[in-house]
């Protein structure tokens, strides 16, 4: 079994990766009119993520990092987030429409991504999303780029409503049951819960998900883009204590922060609360 997919991966590796982007292109490399599919990238970023070990001979670990950064600033849209049907080998889009497959590829693809950023969009995207694809009575299968509901007479997107009631009430079933699989089931697939025990890096206690706040290092007003979980309440002293300016230029860093003899009083306070104590942020007055 192994070994068979360990052949699978290599002739994918050796016969459809394109190498200049890492993409896995429809047909073999070379092909006139080959197109790369989004989706498809972010179907397979997420596929390897799950078997890392497995993969790791063919070399296609590292190539779907690439794919990945390749698949969205080609094929994701900047204003819409819509995930574009195709590219050519240069990241021309081919095929602007979106499909709703697609889109929840590429959900997969961020729940699963290596990167804490890339993970902590994932929310928003799934929102954007349900706004986009979902409605109450089904989905769309195919949008135009503008978000207008393209190829309306797929049976999902079609609204039935010249059929006599009780076919038309077998239909929603039918329909809701196909909705299940579709869009229940990539959700059970890609959606993984934080791990539960998830440490603060200030104060070293676990953090329950109701005071998990993201601390960006260096602010992101000043460009930062790292970020960590801390504790809500961590997380406003940090922010009472110092200003943005501050922040940036001298504490960027738990060890930079911990020099600081108002920090190292928190937290000896602070570990002594239950996990998910809070309290409005104490002012320090040091703040300026
Ligand atoms: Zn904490
Ligand atoms: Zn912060």
């Amino acid at each position: 079994m192994a070994r068979r997919a360990h052949r699978l991966a290599d002739a994918i590796a050796r016969d459809f990766v394109h190498t200049l982007t890492g993409s896995i292109a429809e047909l073999p490399i070379g092909t006139e009119g080959n197109r790369l599919e989004p989706g498809h990238q972010f179907e397979w970023y997420w596929l390897v993520k799950q078997a890392p070990d497995l993969f790791k001979p063919s070399g296609l670990n590292d190539s779907l990092e690439r794919t990945f950064i390749f698949a969205q600033e080609h094929g994701v849209d900047r204003k819409t987030d819509g995930v574009a049907a195709s590219l050519d080998e240069n990241g021309a889009i081919q095929d602007a429409t979106q499909r709703i497959w697609a889109q929840a590829e590429y959900l997969r693809a961020l729940a699963s991504h290596t990167d804490e950023a890339a993970r902590a969009a994932l929310p928003q995207q799934v929102a954007l999303f349900q706004q986009r694809f979902l409605r109450p009575e089904g989905w769309f299968e195919i949008k135009a780029p503008k978000g207008d509901v393209a190829r309306a007479e797929i049976p999902s997107t079609r609204r039935i409503t010249s059929q006599p009631h009780t076919t038309r009430c077998r239909a929603k079933a039918e329909r809701r049951r196909t909705l299940f699989h579709m869009v229940r089931k990539p959700v059970e697939s890609w959606y993984r819960p934080l791990p539960a025990e998830e440490i603060c890096a200030l104060c070293g206690r676990p953090i329950p998900r109701s005071q998990r706040d993201l601390h960006h290092w260096v602010p992101k007003t000043k460009g930062g883009k790292e970020v960590a979980p801390l504790h809500r309440i961590c997380h406003r002293q940090i922010h009472a204590l110092f200003s943005e300016t501050e922040l940036a230029q001298r504490y960027s860093t738990v060890e930079a922060l911990l020099t600081d003899e108002a920090v190292r009083t928190f937290v000896r306070w602070v570990r002594s609360k239950p996990n998910d104590f809070y309290e409005r942020t104490r002012r320090s007055g040091r703040k300026g």
